[in-house]
């Protein structure tokens, strides 16, 4: 996706501070950090929604789904961690390329508005 600007950080062509990254996916800092620890995890195949994913895609999600708890000390895991998958207006989903937040470092409260 040419004008994606999370395929742009996977190609190299928008600089991230990268945390893993594997044949599968890429876990980088997010640029705007709504915790302490924020970090964002996407697989390395263009798609916007859980409803689009093929067979190949939702392989790749389970992958970064268990890839997550293993990196414990690199996302600040250790007392806990919250994962987010915004889908869509009204989650308020701003970037079309699916990603896992990852919100650690801190205790959180739940506001969903
Ligand atoms: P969404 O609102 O789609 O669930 O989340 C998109 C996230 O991507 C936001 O938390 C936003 O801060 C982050 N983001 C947007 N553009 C960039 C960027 O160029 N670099 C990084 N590291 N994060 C970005
Ligand atoms: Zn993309």
């Amino acid at each position: 996706m040419d004008d994606c600007i999370f395929c742009k950080i996977i190609r190299g062509e928008i600089p991230s501070t990268k945390v893993y990254e594997d044949d599968y996916m890429l876990i980088f800092k997010d640029i705007e950090p709504k915790a302490k620890n924020h970090f964002l995890c996407i697989p390395k195949s263009h798609f916007k929604l859980l409803s689009e994913m093929d067979e190949c895609q939702s392989e790749m999600l389970l992958k970064c789904l268990k890839k997550i708890p293993e990196l414990k000390k690199e996302l600040g895991l250790e007392n806990g961690y919250r994962l987010v998958i915004n889908q869509g207006e009204d989650a308020g989903q701003s970037v079309f390329h699916l990603h896992i937040h990852i919100l650690s470092g801190q205790k959180m409260g739940w506001t969903p508005a």
